[in-house]
């Protein structure tokens, strides 16, 4: 087993993190205040090649390994402060590239995938409703056969990106009964399409430059060759793409850590209370290394998933356990950083307290903490 980056990957991830450092910082304290997510930052994320990152290069993408899918994502979250567009990003690569990129046929991936690698399109998954969030598989929202096309009826909620997205990949019951294994569909419902209505932005805790609104399917009419695999592969594409997400989705809160980590060590040896610098003090030098212990089982847990992956292996546990653990660690993170800052952290303008809004929603998305430790559990025959 070998822990060390090679010359390639450590220069990888420094050209990352000096894209990010350089381009994606810009008024970050201010967007957050106002909500808003920035179209500047997500095309020049396109023109870097991070929305295409795995997708096959004959589509448009950058034919990233796991592993180097991984590096290029840590270095990302190490020099953007903007976890909105971070978590944008996301829901963006694992919710709507990745089903296309692994379910797609030819000509949808030809279709589709283009654009949303060179950020002219922005993409989501839609599966959560208002009575289904753990439970995603009791939805109600229906998709009726008639000729050759379906019609997709109900509604949506808490969907990222949605009041910017283009494409939304709506999962919804194909079967007559409720009972959804076999009988769940995954639609590629394009913006603009006659039923679709996008609801107003939602205004949350955090992210808040990462938008989110629900959608509300009204008749929406969407040609048979929208769908995604066949008619029953809905739960299949749900459970692999979500693999994915669990396992990816908070490689850049690795790189946030490490940031947090050195902001800390640098904070705690220029600021001086009694007489001495803060990290002189046992309760603050602890802190730190128990964020140091975070950050680098967090990074062995990110780098176990994307080896897992890279090996083609059956991830569950892997990816349940890297989404777990570093989503927990991430708020620790935040919440120490802050502690450390004092007074100063909970000031708007040191940008600490909207990490710590931001990391708090991470324990929720992609399904909750508790829910990953079922999976686990499922998984020890529990
Ligand atoms: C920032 C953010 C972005 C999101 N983006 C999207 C998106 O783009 N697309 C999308 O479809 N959805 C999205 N979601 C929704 C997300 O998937 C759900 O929030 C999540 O699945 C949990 O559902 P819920 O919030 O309804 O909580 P509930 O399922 O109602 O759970 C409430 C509480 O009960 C606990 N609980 C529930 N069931 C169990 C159980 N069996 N065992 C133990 N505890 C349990 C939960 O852990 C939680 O603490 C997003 C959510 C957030 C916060």
């Amino acid at each position: 087993m070998d822990f060390e980056w090679s010359d390639d990957q450590r220069n990888l991830y420094q050209a990352c993190a000096a894209f990010a450092r350089a381009q994606l910082n810009d008024d970050v304290v201010g967007r957050d205040r106002r909500h808003d997510f920035s179209r500047h930052a997500w095309e020049m994320c396109a023109k870097f090649g991070i929305q295409g990152l795995p997708v096959p290069a004959e589509f448009g993408g950058g034919d990233a390994d796991p592993v180097t899918l991984a590096i290029c994502l840590e270095a990302l979250g190490y020099g953007c402060k903007d976890g909105g567009l971070l978590f944008s990003l996301g829901a963006h690569l694992w919710s709507a590239v990745t089903p296309l990129w692994r379910f797609g046929t030819v000509e949808q991936k030809q279709r589709w995938l283009p654009g949303l690698c060179d950020g002219s399109l922005i993409g989501v998954g839609a599966m959560t409703e208002p009575g289904t969030g753990s439970d995603a598989f009791a939805m109600t929202t229906s998709a009726r056969l008639d000729g050759d096309h379906y019609v997709l009826h109900g509604g949506k909620t808490f969907i990222t990106n949605a009041p910017v997205a283009d494409l939304f990949l709506v999962f919804a019951t194909t079967a007559a009964t409720t009972t959804v294994v076999g009988g769940l569909g995954c639609f590629v419902v394009e913006r603009g399409t006659p039923g679709l209505t996008i609801g107003k932005p939602f205004r949350k805790m955090g992210l808040h430059t990462s938008p989110m609104s629900e959608i509300f399917l009204d008749n929406c009419v969407v040609d048979a060759d929208q769908m995604l695999g066949s008619p029953g592969a809905g739960m299949a594409i749900f459970n692999t793409s979500m693999d994915w997400e669990r396992s990816f989705i908070l490689a850049p809160a690795v790189g946030t850590m490490q940031r947090h980590f050195e902001q800390a060590v640098a904070y705690a040896k220029d600021r001086h209370q009694f007489g001495q610098p803060i990290g002189s003090y046992q309760a603050i030098s602890h802190r730190i290394v128990n964020m140091r212990l975070r950050l680098d089982a967090a990074r062995l847990l990110l780098y176990r998933a994307a080896e897992a992956k890279a090996r083609g292996r059956s991830t569950r546990i892997e990816s349940s356990a890297a989404k777990l653990f570093i989503s927990e660690a991430l708020v620790a993170s935040s919440h120490d950083l802050l502690h450390i800052h004092g007074a100063y952290g909970y000031m708007e303008e040191s940008g600490i307290e909207r990490e710590l809004r931001d990391a708090i929603a991470s324990t929720f998305y992609s399904g909750t903490s508790d829910i990953q430790r079922n999976i686990i559990a499922s998984r020890l025959g529990l």
